[in-house]
């Protein structure tokens, strides 16, 4: 008979997201009039840009004839995408990626899940804890960690970097040596960003030690402070140390049509073995591209237009990050992040638990956000808000917190 993986059986229970879907639902059942205001998931609320609508429609009609029409994308990106990437992504900024070292897909949860594919199963991760729950819980499927510790809330054989108040919430470099460390910045939940200097010691910490970092920049666009990278590649030698991952979700409003990329530098060689190569191939056996009318749409979003109207769409987030922070400021709150990211991260009123809160703003202000402990045991004590919802629930999420 057919023996399922086991390691599926490592995960414990339900998604935090679904178990705050159930909770909002079922108070939404019992309470019908209640107006909630959703500042909970991470998914973006305003429409696509003109530049982008634009693009979409053009793309649409050349599927339309036969001249033009386009089949099966090439499995890495069209070049037009990968070009203006590498143009506007990287070389802008003084790094010195080439379009061939980028592989596009269809966002960047992919590829954070999949990445680990290409490491062998007795690699030790290092997370930062609390962490986006994809790393570790794809690392978990393939086998790469011991069992679920119920009484730590993590799992056994992974690295465990704890993000908090007293070290702003910055990793600290880990005692034990990891193989594959998972870098987020600026981070999602904390909403904390990592300073250049900061970021040169993980690189300098991985070329001496042999460890890959797996960089996520998915909030690179919402970075407003000088002296912040943008990518890890402004750092000396990462591109003999780092991959990194970018999508278009939160930049561009994305999160719908899906599409991101990874960068993998050919000067990225373990072992022997060349990471850049190990990619393409399982790029090429197990995706067949993003799709051309979405790759064009990536590409409006680096056209001047695109540009001018996307930096608005973000202007429009940051608003309201820096609404809710000074509301919760002044209201008496402990709050971080909101700066370089979309994300608030607050410590509960009272001593409360994360979920204790969850319910009493959920139930008392019809507030929905996100437990902090749903991000890993160091988040305990936390809630996180994020600024994607319209200006004016913001203003009215504000207004009932400032009455708590
Ligand atoms: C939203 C998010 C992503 C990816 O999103 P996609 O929509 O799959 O591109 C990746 N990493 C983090 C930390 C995120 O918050």
């Amino acid at each position: 008979m057919v023996k399922m993986n086991d390691n599926y059986q490592k995960l414990p229970g339900s998604y935090l997201f679904s178990t705050v879907a159930k909770k909002v639902n079922a108070y939404q059942k019992a309470h019908p009039e209640a107006e909630i205001i959703r500042l909970g998931i991470g998914d973006v609320t305003e429409p696509l840009v003109p530049a982008i609508i634009e693009a979409l429609h053009g793309a649409v009609d050349e599927m339309a004839s036969r001249e033009t029409f386009r089949g099966y994308a090439p499995d890495l990106g069209y070049d037009f995408l990968r070009n203006a990437i590498a143009e506007n992504d990287f070389q802008a900024r003084g790094c010195d990626i080439q379009a061939d070292e980028i592989f596009v897909s269809d966002g960047a949860k992919c590829d954070c899940g999949n990445l680990q594919e290409i490491f062998a199963v007795d690699n030790k991760i290092a997370v930062c804890d609390p962490v986006y729950p994809v790393y570790v819980d794809s690392n978990v499927m393939a086998g790469r960690t011991g069992m679920y510790n119920k009484e730590r809330e993590n799992f056994d054989g992974v690295i465990y970097m704890p993000c908090r108040e007293e070290n702003n919430f910055l990793p600290e470099l880990p005692s034990e040596t990891p193989d594959l460390i998972y870098l987020c910045f600026p981070n999602n939940p904390t909403g904390e960003a990592i300073r250049k200097s900061e970021l040169q010691e993980w690189v300098d910490y991985a070329n001496k030690t042999g460890a890959v970092i797996f960089y996520d920049a998915a909030y690179e666009a919402y970075i407003a402070e000088e002296g912040v990278p943008h990518s890890i590649y402004e750092c000396e030698g990462a591109k003999t140390c780092a991959i990194e991952t970018r999508s278009f979700s939160k930049n561009a409003g994305f999160t719908g049509l899906r599409l991101g990329y990874t960068v993998i530098p050919k000067e990225l060689v373990r072992g022997g073995v060349s990471l850049h190569s190990l990619w393409a191939r399982r790029h090429g056996t197990k995706f067949n591209g993003a799709p051309y009318i979405v790759q064009r749409a990536g590409e409006a979003v680096y056209s001047e237009a695109g540009k001018a109207q996307l930096k608005e769409q973000i202007a429009y987030y940051m608003r309201n990050a820096r609404t809710i922070k000074a509301g919760l400021t002044e209201a008496g709150f402990t709050a971080y992040g909101g700066v370089n990211s979309p994300y608030i991260w607050l410590k509960t009123a009272d001593n409360m638990t994360s979920w204790e809160f969850f319910d009493y703003l959920l139930n008392k202000l019809h507030i929905v956000g996100t437990p902090g402990s749903g991000f890993g045991a160091q988040g305990e004590g936390f809630f996180r808000l994020t600024a994607f919802g319209s200006y004016e629930n913001t203003l009215e999420a504000v207004k009932r917190l400032k009455s708590m």
